[in-house]
């Protein structure tokens, strides 16, 4: 039956899906270059290259106009505001050097997180003020993707169930105010590595957040106090999509870019990546509604390898898969590169090499289809952790 008060037309319906299968096309995923003026600051500086605009301009654009043998492996590449508006060498602005290579361009729209007051250290995420003009004037400028980072933390006593509610929320209204505008919305409801939990807890916080086991030595296996089935009990995954449709958002023109699930980076038990995936589908598989149709991962401080490596497993996971999954990576698309440029211009070369090297297994990642070569980049088996990871 039609909506009452139809949010959309028909038409927006379209572009929204259109743009949407577009960016995860088969063999394709994202470029998330969309680091905040502090964030690349560090790494920058883990470079010894200085913080200057220019420098940014030029280690972007080394990504940018990568050779094209990029082209079939990047369907969206997502930029910073002071990025949308840079251009390259040959004074073409960045979004047409992007659309150019047959990608679409993505903006991060999120004013970054902010503490929930009363909380243990959990926060929410600002941005919603002047939302709606902000992106009527992206769109005019070329983006047809936006990006909005929520993050959550498992501690004993955390995600809690006004973080997860909340988060969610705030992802739905921004999800919703993109549409209005033609522009695509990636929810990102990050649950952070930071923890020695095991994999069962992050696949058990991923699906079904709020009201949390805790583990006590009279259930040393975490049964929950509250039952998982109660509506007292939110799920992380559950309670974004409630909202979304609370919010009569389009789940045809969204994308999901969850966390894999991973045990805490300081777990001292190791998984392998059949295991990983096969915790990550099915936390995806009991959660996400087919309509959506993709999902791309973040790389969350997994190195360059493990990032395709587990990507790869996901995608070969022997459950069914009505999405495309595939990888949205900052860190682990550009760890290698931007060790190998140093902030030195004669290095471009050798960067965009190493940048080359990462799409094209992430892409035969994406497909179930990548064998390690053993030929990995400078950076490629290191740990990109980062505690308390911000963007
Ligand atoms: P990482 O892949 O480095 O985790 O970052 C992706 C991202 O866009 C986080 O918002």
């Amino acid at each position: 039956m039609p909506h009452q008060y139809p949010a959309l037309t028909p038409e927006q319906k379209q572009e929204l899906a259109d743009i949407a299968r577009r960016i995860v096309a088969p063999g394709k995923g994202i470029l998330a270059a969309d680091e905040s003026t502090g964030s690349i600051a560090k790494r920058l500086s883990s470079v010894g290259a200085e913080n200057t605009e220019e420098n940014r301009r030029w280690y972007r654009q080394l990504l940018f106009t990568a050779d094209k043998r990029v082209d079939p492996c990047i369907g969206g590449v997502i930029l910073f505001h002071e990025t949308l508006y840079q251009s390259a060498d040959d004074g073409r602005p960045f979004p047409q050097v992007i659309r150019g290579k047959g990608a679409v361009v993505g903006i991060k729209v999120d004013k970054g997180v902010v503490p929930l007051a009363g909380t243990n250290g959990e926060t929410t995420t600002q941005g919603l003020d002047g939302l709606m003009e902000r992106c009527a004037q992206y769109k005019k400028d070329g983006a047809d993707f936006a990006k909005w980072r929520c993050v959550l933390k498992i501690s004993e006593h955390t995600p809690s169930r006004l973080a997860i509610l909340e988060n969610a929320n705030v992802l739905a209204r921004y999800a919703s105010i993109c549409q209005q505008n033609g522009i695509v919305p990636i929810v990102e409801p990050e649950i952070l590595p930071d923890g020695d939990h095991d994999l069962k807890r992050c696949q058990y916080v991923t699906e079904k957040v709020g009201d949390v086991p805790r583990v006590s030595p009279a259930c040393p296996q975490g049964v929950p106090e509250v039952s998982p089935t109660s509506p007292m009990c939110p799920q992380v995954l559950a309670a974004v999509y409630k909202a979304l449709s609370d919010h009569h958002v389009y789940l045809e023109g969204t994308l999901l870019k969850p966390n894999m699930v991973t045990a805490g980076h300081s777990c001292t038990k190791k998984y392998s990546p059949e295991e990983i995936a096969m915790a990550t589908v099915t936390a995806l598989r009991r959660t996400v509604p087919p309509a959506v149709p993709g999902i791309t991962f973040l790389s969350g401080g997994q190195s360059e390898e493990e990032a395709s490596i587990n990507l790869n497993a996901i995608n070969r996971c022997p459950l069914a898969k009505p999405w495309a999954l595939t990888f949205s990576y900052g860190r682990a698309l550009q760890a290698s590169a931007l060790r190998a440029w140093s902030g030195k211009k004669e290095n471009t070369k050798a960067a965009q090499e190493e940048y080359v090297k990462r799409a094209l297994a992430n892409s035969l990642a994406c497909q179930g289809k990548y064998t390690p070569s053993g030929q990995a980049g400078a950076a490629a088996s290191e740990s990109l952790f980062v505690s308390n990871h911000a963007y």
